[in-house]
């Protein structure tokens, strides 16, 4: 069986550093290249009055809010979005309306520069923010019916393009302006919340990420996944933990005739028997399924079960009552699979569960070939209390695990039941020990077991519970 999805998580995280990247990025490259120009521009802060002791500024265009600075932006054909954003004037709108105030200033200051303009391509932005109005109807399009209630919203632009737009901004924009890529993400943003009602913008953990490319005007939205943390009891045996695919076909295109087209070992799972249920209220795309360990297929988990963690992929709703969902689960598994404590969870607490080294107990049953007299079973099996085991990679797994040897601390052995040939006893061990393989020794894999202070007898497992995973 795989080792669920590690590949999606990588994808899943490098998805966000790149989000993330291409959003703060260009703030950060912007404000370093301010810092060269910073004592320069200070100068200018004063207004109108160009005293300056330098001697590189050049007369016919200083630095906005200058009006000739405001003139000069507007001769290279600046657009009203990006003339609102260098002039470093105020404005009784922004945006676009605010630009096309300065103008309308600027061409009564001076009446030849109207006639001088030519059609041209904003030099700042590629008139990029003429798109805007585009990229929200895109956006809008893409998220369709998703519910979400935050968004992170990432910008990719060609570097030459942002190259050049900071040059001729360090130059000729107001010390301060708002560099491209933070402007057009605000523009963006602004134009959406116009349009979609209750949705905040955040820099981490969005319901959804949108990346929009500012070169083809592709938009990306990924609707980032949900987690539920919960804990299971598995009632019965004859149960795998995760989705266990035919044998046969491997659970590849649609099955086969030994698995009746199921593409499945076995139909039911924990994993779907808790998943699916929580997919379709969630109108999800597909679960993954995160066990703190694992239980063989033909082991209980009582006691108060199993913690997991619950990946939701894709949801279409996110508003759920959890209560009612965990009634359905239950109601769906009954007498196989009983959920509780649910609760909302969160990507870092798939690795704590994973991680968590916790103590479980069980009880185990199993049968003694030429079984000694009760009191010598109970005295020679009562002595592996509180011992440290040497544990060999059980053969039964060994094709999965690397091969070494662990040790592993038996903490408590008690509650010993002798039945002709059957024995059952109670045990508390440290997390990662192998049960089956302290009771029958695993071929003398495991030092001590159950079978070599019985004097070397032949223990065969009949069945074995999971009491309790002692985790928080
Ligand atoms: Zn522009
Ligand atoms: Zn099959």
């Amino acid at each position: 069986m795989k080792e669920e999805n590690r590949e999606d998580d990588i994808e899943d995280d490098s998805w966000a550093l790149y989000a993330d990247a291409s959003y703060g990025n260009s703030i950060i490259e912007s404000e370093e290249t301010n810092d060269s120009n910073s004592e320069k521009e200070e100068e200018w802060f004063d207004g109108d009055d160009f005293e300056f002791e330098g001697s590189t500024i050049n007369w016919d265009a200083p630095p906005c809010p200058a009006p000739l600075g405001i003139e000069h932006i507007i001769r290279i054909g600046c657009c009203d979005f990006c003339v609102q954003r260098l002039a470093g004037r105020r404005t009784n709108s922004k945006g676009e309306e605010g630009g096309k105030e300065i103008r309308k200033e600027a061409f009564q200051n001076n009446p030849e520069l109207e006639s001088s303009l030519k059609n041209e391509l904003c030099p700042m932005c590629e008139d990029l923010f003429g798109d805007v109005d585009n990229i929200v109807t895109r956006i809008i399009d893409e998220i369709g019916q998703v519910e979400h209630s935050t968004i992170q919203l990432g910008i990719h632009l060609p570097k030459d393009l942002v190259d050049e737009e900071d040059k001729i901004r360090s130059r000729h924009g107001s010390p301060g302006s708002a560099p491209l890529k933070p402007s057009f993400v605000r523009a963006i943003q602004e134009k959406l919340s116009i349009k979609v009602n209750n949705v905040s913008f955040v820099k981490e953990r969005p319901d959804l990420m949108i990346l929009v490319d500012g070169l083809t005007l592709k938009v990306d939205v990924d609707v980032r996944p949900v987690f539920l943390y919960g804990r299971y009891r598995k009632l019965i045996r004859e149960l795998p933990q995760t989705r266990w695919p035919c044998r046969a076909c491997r659970g590849r295109s649609g099955g086969c005739e030994s698995c009746n087209n199921t593409g499945l070992q076995y139909l039911e799972s924990v994993q779907d028997l808790i998943g699916e249920p929580i997919r379709l209220a969630l109108s999800a795309e597909d679960t993954s399924f995160h066990g703190m360990g694992r239980e063989d297929i033909d082991v209980r988990c009582l006691g108060n079960g199993r913690p997991f963690v619950l990946e939701i992929k894709k949801p279409g709703t996110r508003d759920v009552d959890l209560e009612e969902i965990q009634n359905i689960v239950n109601q769906n598994a009954k007498e196989k699979v009983e959920i509780n404590s649910l609760r909302w969870s969160n990507r870092s607490e798939v690795v704590k569960v994973k991680e968590s080294r916790s103590e479980k107990s069980y009880t185990i049953r199993f049968r003694v070939e030429d079984i000694p007299d009760q009191e010598t079973v109970i005295e020679s099996i009562s002595s592996l209390s509180g011992v440290t085991l040497a544990q060999e990679t059980p053969q039964r797994v060994s094709h999965r695990r690397a091969a070494k040897t662990r040790k592993r601390k038996v903490i408590q052995l008690s509650d010993i039941v002798v039945e002709e040939d059957e024995v059952q006893f109670f045990v508390r061990c440290e997390a990662g020990t192998y049960v089956k393989e302290l009771v029958h020794s695993d071929e003398g894999r495991t030092v001590p077991s159950v079978s070599s202070v019985l004097g070397d007898k032949e223990c065969t497992v009949i069945w074995l519970d999971v009491e309790d995973i002692h985790y928080e």
